[in-house]
């Protein structure tokens, strides 16, 4: 079982891997954007972990809703109200359990995505992060070491895709041929889900 402190070790670890690869996402921000991606999530994310260190929630649920809530209000680019409600959708989708299954955890993620489709109008193969967190949620049933390599592949097949949301779109054929900056974060974000999982022994 997984409980609060497990969905805040996600988020630290979260923080860590955008702050790491913060200067790599801007760069991918850069041709088909406005270069702004990591700090977006880097400023994002700082905050989202300061935020748990002072309130501590005591539920899975608590801590995604409080970070997506933080996200939403620190983050002004696209990917702050979009990763925002991932999380807070997916936290409210876990109600107030202190300790959830992972099977739960699969189930309320596909709610918090299922969020940010209705919100963005994203589908998938439109060359957004929806394109690697489908792949990861789909994958989820079979693991988080599963979830963390679909989200990684389909990080990496947005390169030959055009974009149709989003900043990328209004280049149309020219955002062919880079590889999504929010795909790429998504990626981060399951990657740091399984590695806390693997360290927990889940
Ligand atoms: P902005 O585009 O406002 O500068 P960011 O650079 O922080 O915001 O985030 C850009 C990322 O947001 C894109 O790479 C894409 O993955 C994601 N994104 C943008 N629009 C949408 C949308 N409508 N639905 C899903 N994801 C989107
Ligand atoms: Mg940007």
């Amino acid at each position: 079982m997984l409980d609060a402190d497990f969905f805040r070790r996600w988020m630290t670890a979260t923080a860590a891997s955008v702050e790491r690869e913060a200067d790599r996402l801007t760069e991918l921000d850069s041709p088909i954007g406005d270069a702004d991606h990591g700090s977006n999530l880097r400023r994002g994310f700082a905050a989202v972990t300061a935020t748990l260190e002072k309130e501590a929630p005591d539920t899975p649920g608590g801590v995604l809703t409080l970070a997506g809530r933080q996200l939403i209000s620190t983050v002004g680019g696209a990917s702050g109200p979009l990763y925002g409600t991932l999380l807070r959708r997916t936290g409210k989708a876990l109600g107030d359990a202190g300790e959830v299954s992972e099977a739960e955890l699969a189930s309320a993620l596909r709610t918090g995505v299922d969020a940010v489709r209705t919100l963005g109008g994203a589908a998938p193969g439109d060359k957004t992060m929806i394109d690697a967190l489908v792949p990861a949620v789909d994958a989820l049933g079979a693991g988080f070491a599963a979830a963390r390599t679909a989200a990684g592949q389909g990080a990496v097949a947005t390169t030959p895709l055009q974009a149709r949301k989003g900043r990328a779109s209004y280049l149309g054929a020219r955002s062919i041929g880079h590889q999504d900056p929010g795909a790429t974060s998504s990626a981060l974000l399951i990657a740091a889900l399984a590695d806390v999982a693997e360290a927990a022994g889940e």
